[in-house]
């Protein structure tokens, strides 16, 4: 994993910097999904990471972490530099390499979303460091945010198509484009379909295949042999792949996706629900790491 040089770090905290860049027009996961995530990662949190946790959200956060989690959206266009933060891309291959994709549009190393979920990690580990002097309020909020986002597989798709972003499709009756889908559309249809339109409910249902359904995989989703920086290149590694094999899948430049069949939707739904739920798992792994090192392997049980 890269070492995150004081420049790097000095960069993160420039709110001031004009990037001429044409960022993915997409929300990342909708707010439903990063607040989906984030709630997740609630159950999963130590009683005393927890507390760390509500010790550092803002006022207006009101001690749920969750409402928290789509922040790092609203910011991107008066945080113009953390743009890049939010995927990553490959020139149009199926496996991502940190070395050669973890960059921002002026090739600055570090500045992609594994590079900000490790910076972040760092910044937080050190709260107890005098001389550390970030917003640990707001990089609280971006770690949660990014590592749902590197569990979005169009979040680590092609350059070219700007993951998805340009892929014109239509959805049921609706024009949009395929990072949407994956973001936005799959999640509000199954939560129209299935859940009343209830988001606390299909929480609910991931949670259950992950005690049932999953349970067998679960201690596969919490392997991580990095000591300090987390496993966000893992993630991304995945990500590219379940974009190769899903989301780019069938999907054409002005098709339908979706209109009579439901394929698209049926199949991918799953891969969408499970990415919601490692994302959740291994956020609450990061957290009670940094915040209550003892219990480091430990998610507490739900
Ligand atoms: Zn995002």
């Amino acid at each position: 994993m890269a070492v995150v040089s004081p420049r790097l770090l000095l960069f993160f905290c420039l709110s001031s910097w004009i990037v001429i860049w044409r960022a993915p027009s997409g929300d990342a996961w909708g707010k439903e999904g990063h607040i989906m995530v984030c709630k997740i990662a609630e159950l999963y949190l130590t009683e005393k990471t927890a507390e760390e946790v509500r010790d550092l959200l803002p006022e207006t956060a009101g001690g749920d972490l969750s409402t928290v989690c789509p922040w790092a959206d609203e910011v991107r266009f008066r945080y113009r530099w953390s743009s890049p933060l939010h995927f990553v891309n490959t020139p149009g291959v199926c496996n991502y390499k940190y070395s050669r994709d973890c960059h921002n549009p002026h090739g600055e190393k570090g500045m992609c979303a594994v590079g900000a979920i490790n910076n972040y990690t760092e910044q937080l580990l050190d709260i107890k460091d005098p001389s550390n002097h970030y917003n640990l309020t707001e990089s609280l909020m971006f770690l949660a945010h990014f590592v749902g986002d590197i569990h979005q597989p169009l979040h680590a798709g092609f350059a070219a198509d700007l993951g998805g972003n340009t892929i014109v499709v239509h959805w049921y009756k609706r024009k949009s484009n395929l990072h949407h889908v994956w973001d936005v559309e799959i999640i509000d249809t199954a939560m129209h379909e299935f859940y009343s339109d209830d988001l606390d409910s299909m929480v609910e249902g991931i949670r259950l295949n992950i005690t049932g359904e999953w349970s067998t995989e679960v201690d596969k989703w919490k392997t991580c042999s990095n000591k300090r920086a987390t496993c966000a290149n893992d993630y991304a590694i995945e990500s590219t792949h379940l974009a190769c094999k899903y989301a780019y899948k069938d999907a054409e430049q002005d098709s339908t996706l979706e209109g009579n069949t439901d394929e698209y939707f049926f199949t991918r739904l799953p891969v969408v629900k499970k990415r919601i739920a490692q994302a959740g798992l291994r956020l609450a792994l990061i957290l009670n790491r940094i915040f209550d090192g003892e219990k480091s392997r430990e998610i507490q049980s739900i």
